[in-house]
């Protein structure tokens, strides 16, 4: 059977760090869906409909990618839906692990049939979230080695004065 795994974010915006996770999953599952999910805790400053034009385009090299994005719906409701048996999250530091160990409790207690696979940051991206690139790139911070290239440019483009 195939092994496909749903990588769940909120990816506001994709990042070079979110790419090498999807790249290094994209080797070890047959399959790899980026799904573009809400996160209540967080304001976006992309729409859904730019996050899923910018990652579609960010891993069209990857054949056995593919984005998707949903709003209504649990993660594991979403795996299943999709026939993926494995959830893939990224862990950066300490404060990653203990976020992610307990949404990967929840999403056990809820679908104990699927897998959270984690895989730990490569160094060179370990220090970087969306947050951190929105805020320096806000006063005009130098971050576009941490950013795929066409989400550079539409994240510069949202953030000069108008
Ligand atoms: P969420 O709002 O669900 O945490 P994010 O888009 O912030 O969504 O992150 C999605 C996943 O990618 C999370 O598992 C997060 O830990 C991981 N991730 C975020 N930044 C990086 C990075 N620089 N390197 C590797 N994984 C990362």
């Amino acid at each position: 059977m195939k092994k496909i795994a749903l990588f769940p974010g909120s990816f506001d915006p994709l990042t070079m760090g979110h790419l090498s996770t999807i790249e290094r999953g994209a080797q070890i599952f047959d399959e790899v869906i980026v799904g573009i999910f809400i996160n209540t805790n967080k304001k976006s400053l992309l729409s859904t409909e730019e996050k899923v034009q910018l990652a579609k385009e960010a891993v069209a090299y990857l054949p056995n990618v593919k984005v998707i994005s949903q709003q209504t719906e649990l993660t594991v409701q979403t795996a299943r839906r999709l026939g993926a048996k494995f959830l893939l999250r990224g862990i950066r530091n300490g404060s990653d692990y203990e976020y992610e160990k307990d949404i990967m409790t929840m999403n056990r207690h809820l679908d104990p049939e699927i897998e959270t696979v984690f895989l730990m940051a490569e160094t060179q991206y370990s220090h970087i979230s969306s947050s951190l690139l929105k805020e320096t790139l806000l006063f005009q911070g130098d971050v576009k080695k941490y950013l795929p290239e066409n989400v550079y440019e539409a994240i510069k483009k949202k953030r000069e004065p108008r």
